[in-house]
């Protein structure tokens, strides 16, 4: 039996970065039940930075990450964190009302013109896009580099990782939780849920009520565009009413039909079917011929019932600490939704740069579903 101030379930991004801030004054563990931490939701995202993509809270921790990407601590990556990289999104034909929501809640967009958008993304079809907008302020994440950095800054603060450690049961007695697993029983006052996909499965193994956590897969395929340059430099391309997007990665292009298919928490693998249909809208929006995929992958992007992620102690149960439901956005908002999750944790200020975001604390309480 082994005793901490907190146990974290999951070594994903949430995992790894909230138990960095904690490891500075509390002795921490973190289990993971894979044999090495991002296996699952982390390894497998799509790597963008865009602060107008999300529910508002997300909005809000995104624009709060923003200097962690461009200026991280000393010593935290040997290499940039955040690339700047264009998002082009282009009004299909009946999405304007799609478009006067998206222009309703994002910041900085700039409207181009067909011939503006071309220059960027040579391939763009003549006559798709009805209208375009410009995001100057998104960029490729390196997904790898920042979650090493949390994991690595978590352990030179005395935190453990202990990986092969599946949590099996909880039992919460005498103020202190006894968390279960086949490599043994760790106990301590406080366990943080940040097993992302599995994060009701976890509530129902400690007898919490679950919040109605919904896992949605999402396929990204990798097709190659031989006779085409240049591809490197190309922004990131979407429609406004998310049915496709497309994003170069290692001189080939990313496709999604930007899939969110309902599915029990699993070892995600991509959906042949969302991955042609992907294809398809691609190739209606752009000039290509798309001849074979390179490689395909899937991944679970898991939902609250109102999209915004569930942050906090649960009211019903001592000691039981909310961190899921990040959705597609959980690597954007990373910084800045780790700092505030530890200070609600340890009962500190919000950070001042989550603060003049506006974030409403309502949105992110696991109370929204206590009623
Ligand atoms: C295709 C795709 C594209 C995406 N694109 C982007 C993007 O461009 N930008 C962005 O910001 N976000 C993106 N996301 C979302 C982002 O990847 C997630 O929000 C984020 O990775 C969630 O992290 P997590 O730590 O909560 O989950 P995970 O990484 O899944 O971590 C949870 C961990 O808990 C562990 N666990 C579960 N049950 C147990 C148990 N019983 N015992 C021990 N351990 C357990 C799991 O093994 C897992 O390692 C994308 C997601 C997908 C799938």
């Amino acid at each position: 039996m082994k005793n901490y101030d907190i146990i974290v379930i999951g070594a994903g991004i949430a995992g790894a970065s909230i138990a960095a801030h904690l490891a500075d004054s509390r002795k921490v563990a973190i289990l993971e039940m894979e044999d090495r931490p991002g296996y699952h939701t982390t390894g497998r995202s799509a790597a963008t930075y865009e602060p107008n993509y999300g529910p508002p809270p997300m909005l809000a921790f995104t624009r709060a990450s923003a200097r962690f990407f461009n200026e991280p601590p000393a010593g935290f990556a040997d290499a940039p964190l955040l690339t700047p990289r264009d998002s082009l999104f282009f009004m299909a034909r009946g999405q304007e009302k799609k478009t006067e929501e998206l222009l309703a809640f994002s910041t900085g967009l700039a409207e181009i013109s067909e011939k503006a958008a071309r220059e960027s993304f040579p391939i763009l079809r003549p006559g798709y896009a009805k209208r375009t907008f410009l995001d100057p302020h998104t960029g490729d994440m390196d997904v790898d580099l920042l979650h090493r950095g949390y994991l690595r800054m978590f352990k030179a603060r005395g935190g453990e990782v202990i990986l092969s450690t599946e949590v099996k049961g909880l039992l919460h007695r005498n103020g202190q939780w006894q968390v279960a697993s086949p490599q043994g029983l760790f106990v301590a006052p406080v366990v943080v849920n940040a097993s992302g996909a599995w994060g009701d499965v976890i509530a129902k193994l400690s007898g919490v009520k679950p919040v109605g956590l919904q896992p949605k897969r999402r396929s990204i395929g990798i097709i190659p565009l031989p006779g085409h340059d240049g591809i490197a430099d190309w922004p990131l391309a979407t429609d406004v009413g998310e049915t496709w997007y497309s994003k170069p990665q290692g001189g080939k292009l990313m496709v999604s039909s930007a899939d969110t298919t309902p599915v029990d928490p699993h070892d995600a693998y991509a959906d042949d079917l969302a991955i042609a249909l992907g294809i398809e809208r691609f190739k209606a929006a752009t000039t290509v011929e798309v001849e074979h995929l390179d490689h395909s992958w899937g991944g679970l992007r898991t939902f609250a019932p109102d999209g915004s992620p569930v942050i906090g102690f649960d009211p019903e149960a001592e000691g039981f600490f909310w961190l899921v439901g990040q959705g597609g956005y959980g690597i954007q908002s990373a910084p800045a939704l780790s700092e505030t999750a530890a200070a609600l944790l340890l009962g500190h200020p919000l950070p001042d740069k989550v603060v003049a975001q506006a974030l409403d604390l309502s949105h992110i309480t696991p109370h929204r579903f206590r009623n």
